[in-house]
């Protein structure tokens, strides 16, 4: 490819800094790009999705020492060389990084940096014009004279090497087809010259002075090719990988030269065809894998290509084939595993017990696969964790949220720009064995785009049937997943892929019961807090009542991973006073913050250290070990959260508290109604579903049929509720999107106190579907919603009659704190709702007329 006068590039490029080489007009090369500067420009200038947009780029020989690129943008050096982008090849390993193949296409000057992040801009002149090759200073013959100079060396060096080989052949023909002109700058770049030189042959712009610097170059290269025929006569280059001609240097400064270094390829591609034909890897597999490293053989090291083929083949190695952990399943074993693990969480270890001992006894993994389903932070990764040290299994967790590609699963086809295996033979990689425990986590997350069905490929992964022969689009070639143990978690099975779903046996994780947390604190939390911190018990002591108090007025969860957070937040404020007490004389560290609303934490922390230790002498010890109490809570954590709203919020009619169920868990969810004058219209607001409206509409509907009998009337008194009244019905916490029927019985309740002008009691919660007739259907949810109530600090809750099975699975002493109302019908509901009953009026008024 030759600089010619047809070549106009723009007057403005971004510029790429390359550190290891200089790029020449009409050479291609591949440069590994990592530094930020440089992946910014690839990223926004050269891609485009995962394919390549073709630009023109600067590429720039970065002079400065590579050490300083770090932040400033070093002195640029003038010239440079404008070049296409051929290739970009992207990779993650052993850091994310590109490697980009571009080819030169004229020298260019800056004129002017335009801007400099978050890669460098500059406006620029273009040099290498046809027009300049002959308008020199020099007349044409000299230069004609220096051209056949220059003609001649590259002839007998071309000619000096081994002519079967395809590429010398071309170059051959090449020194023949094109312009003398390009020749100095082509030549440069394939024989062996130091950076130095290239970089002198780059600043030479007028052509003449081009060509007396590289003719000496030429020589030396001819000298060079001369000594190698007669040192190693017998060892002829049988390489056919080299294309580019090189001198033989010896050892330098004990620095190994690049000959060996070359050498050393050989040898690596030789030690890797022995890897493969030692591995265990299945028929087809080996198949494809000899073919490969035959292509591999051939191929120039340059070629793009080669460097993809080889990171498959050692892929291909890598994989763990026939690899495996053994088994050590002892049920009584694995139960102690459990239980040591994780506290309460009956329901779930026990069927994970059953799932074991199934596996033991018909030894084989053929089943459903377990999914876990319940709001974050109730275990339901950390059980799986477990599930892999009863088993002796490698772990490995596979996040699904937001995939919407299915190559995220199934891999790219290697022909793609950047392509990779998927997240499974990733994580086979990763873990090398073909049995681990896989988690993936989050199956309800997983999303749908044009790329396709993620959900797709992972029913293929999951199905028994299928899995023995998983093939990846990289790997091309089948693997066998049926060893694997899969295990899936999910907040909601509502948004699974109901393909996916009917392969799966959901367990139910529900949230913890305030009794259960301060357990959990107490044996799991507070333990591996102290041991993250370098703490001991003896240093610090936290007692059951502050972690009561921590659960109720600064958490409000069905997990306990914001428990978590705020007992590290303890931790780290106690560690710094510890090592203050240790360390008297030292200026007391404190730079360990965490994240955002640690930080809070931390300053109101050293705003009064005194507060935890009692002492406002910052250089004494503080008293061992140092007690949590309220007071320090405060310190520490800031102002409680979360307090006692409920009871200030029912202070006037029209306000009722219902229970709704979400996939983080149950919520109390307040109902707000009010009216004003106007022609019989509802208002909802709320983000609230179809079904949730539909709701809304049947509560008015039976509250206008039935006010009479509870002597309803509007603010004209009439019986006819909507009559020149507006209602406005309003569902707080706006941005959560509400839907489905349970909020009825809350709807008619919070309608009745706004008509009726009573409050509801302020520690009571509902639940429950209504008909137009009256009756209140079953829910969902119960427990999450009971345990939401209870955290809450609510009382009493009506739930529907048909739902009392539900409470079976409430832990013994919620139900103690709770009165539950079982209702069959709005009635029944109305009554508990209100002090001292919501009395219907029929009989009464039937009463007063006999009178
Ligand atoms: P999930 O996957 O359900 O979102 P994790 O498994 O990540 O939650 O749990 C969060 C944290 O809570 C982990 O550190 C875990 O050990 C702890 N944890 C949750 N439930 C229990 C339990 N029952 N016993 C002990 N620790 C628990």
């Amino acid at each position: 490819m030759a600089a010619g006068s047809a070549i106009q590039i723009p007057t403005r490029l971004p510029l790429l800094l390359t550190h290891e080489s200089v790029l020449l007009p009409g050479s291609t090369m591949r440069t590994s790009v990592d530094s930020p500067r440089n992946m910014q420009l690839v990223r926004s200038r050269l891609l485009k999705g995962t394919s390549l947009r073709s630009t023109i780029i600067g590429v720039i020989p970065n002079t400065s020492d590579p050490t300083s690129d770090c932040d400033d943008l070093p002195n640029l050096h003038r010239i440079g060389t404008a070049a296409l982008a051929v290739q970009v090849v992207g990779s993650n390993w052993p850091k994310p990084h590109y490697t980009l193949l571009v080819t030169g296409l004229c020298r260019f000057q800056i004129l002017q940096l335009l801007k400099e992040k978050p890669y460098p801009v500059a406006e620029v002149q273009q040099l290498d014009r046809l027009e300049q090759f002959t308008n020199g200073h020099k007349s044409e013959e000299e230069l004609g004279e220096l051209s056949e100079q220059f003609y001649k060396y590259a002839v007998q060096l071309v000619e000096m090497l081994d002519m079967s080989v395809p590429a010398v052949a071309k170059l051959r023909r090449l020194l023949d087809n094109l312009p003398r002109e390009a020749l100095p700058d082509i030549l440069t770049s394939i024989i062996r010259t130091t950076n130095q030189e290239k970089l002198q042959i780059l600043d030479a712009v007028r052509l003449e002075e081009r060509f007396k610097m590289t003719i000496p170059l030429l020589v030396r290269q001819i000298e060079g090719l001369k000594l190698l025929q007669k040192t190693r006569k017998s060892k002829q280059d049988d390489d056919k990988r080299v294309v580019a001609i090189r001198p033989n240097r010896r050892i330098t400064h004990g620095r190994i030269t690049e000959d060996e270094e070359e050498e050393e390829d050989h040898d690596d591609v030789v030690m890797l065809e022995k890897k493969i034909r030692t591995s265990s890897m299945s028929e087809q597999a080996l198949k494809v894998c000899l073919k490969e490293i035959k292509r591999l053989k051939k191929m120039p090291q340059s070629m793009p290509e080669y460097a993809l083929t080889r990171n498959y083949l050692e892929l291909m190695v890598e994989l763990p084939w026939n690899k495996s952990t053994k088994d050590r399943l002892e049920i009584r074993a694995a139960r102690i595993v459990l239980d040591n693990d994780h506290y309460a969480m009956e329901k779930l270890k026990k069927r994970v017990l059953e799932y074991l001992a199934v596996r033991q006894l018909k030894n084989n993994l053929k089943g459903p696969i377990l999914c876990f389903v319940g709001p974050p932070g109730v275990g339901k990764t950390s059980v799986g964790r477990s599930i892999a040290k009863t088993l002796g299994r490698e772990f490995h967790r596979i996040a699904l949220g937001g995939v919407c590609d299915q190559s995220d699963i199934r891999g790219h086809r290697r022909t793609y720009v950047g392509s990779m295996p998927g997240r499974i033979i990733n994580g086979l990689k990763t873990v090398g064995v073909n049995n681990p425990v896989f988690l993936l986590d989050e199956v309800d997350k997983l999303a749908k785009s044009l790329q396709g069905d993620p959900a797709a490929a992972l029913l293929e992964v999951l199905d028994p049937e299928q899995n023995h022969s998983f093939t990846d689009h990289y790997l091309n070639v089948a693997f066998d997943l049926s060893q694997v143990l899969f295990i899936a978690t999910a907040n909601t099975t509502a948004t699974i892929p109901p393909a996916l779903l009917d392969r799966m046996e959901v367990i139910q994780v529900p949230g913890y019961t305030q009794e259960e947390k301060i357990e959990i604190a107490h044996r799991h939390l507070i333990p591996k807090q102290l041991e993250l911190h370098g703490l001991t018990p003896q240093q610090i002591q936290i007692p059951q009542v502050t972690t009561l108090g921590i659960i109720t007025r600064y958490t409000r969860e069905a997990g306990v991973r914001a428990l978590d957070r705020k007992l590290g937040a303890i931790c780290r404020a106690v560690a710094v006073k510890v090592a203050e007490g240790q360390h008297k004389e030292a200026k007391p560290d404190r730079a360990e913050v965490g994240e955002g609303e640690d930080c809070k934490e931390h300053i109101t922390e050293d705003a009064k250290p005194e507060s935890i230790s009692d002492t406002a002498d910052l250089a004494l010890p503080p008293e061992m070990p140092i007690l949590i109490d309220f007071h320090a809570l405060k310190d520490i954590l800031g102002p409680p959260m979360y307090d006692m709203e409920v009871s200030e919020r029912l202070n006037q009619p029209g306000v009722a508290i219902g229970l709704a169920w979400t996939p983080l868990g149950g919520e109390i969810m307040f109902v707000e109604a009010s009216r004003m004058d106007g022609e019989g219209q509802l208002t909802l607001t709320g983000q609230l579903g179809d079904v949730m409206k539909e709701s809304a509409h049947l509560a008015i509907s039976w509250l206008r049929s039935n006010a009479k009998r509870y002597q309803l009337t509007n603010a004209s008194g009439s019986f006819d509720l909507l009559d020149n009244t507006d209602i406005h019905l309003h569902f707080p916490a706006g941005a959560v999107t509400k839907d489905g029927p349970s909020a009825g019985v809350t709807i008619v309740t919070c309608l009745a106190s706004l008509f009726s002008g009573r409050l509801v009691c302020s520690d009571v919660a509902m639940t429950g579907e209504i008909t137009l007739r009256g009756l209140v259907l079953p829910v969902g949810g119960i427990k999450d919603k009971v345990l939401a109530a209870h955290r809450a600090g609510l009382k009493r809750i009506i739930i529907p009659q048909r739902n009392e099975k539900d409470l079976e699975e409430i832990a013994a002493h919620v139900r103690q704190d709770l009165t539950f109302v079982l209702a069959g019908c709005l009635d029944e509901v109305l009554n508990a709702a209100f002090d001292g009953g919501f009395a219907v009026k029929a009989r009464l008024e039937h009463f007063n007329s006999k009178l």
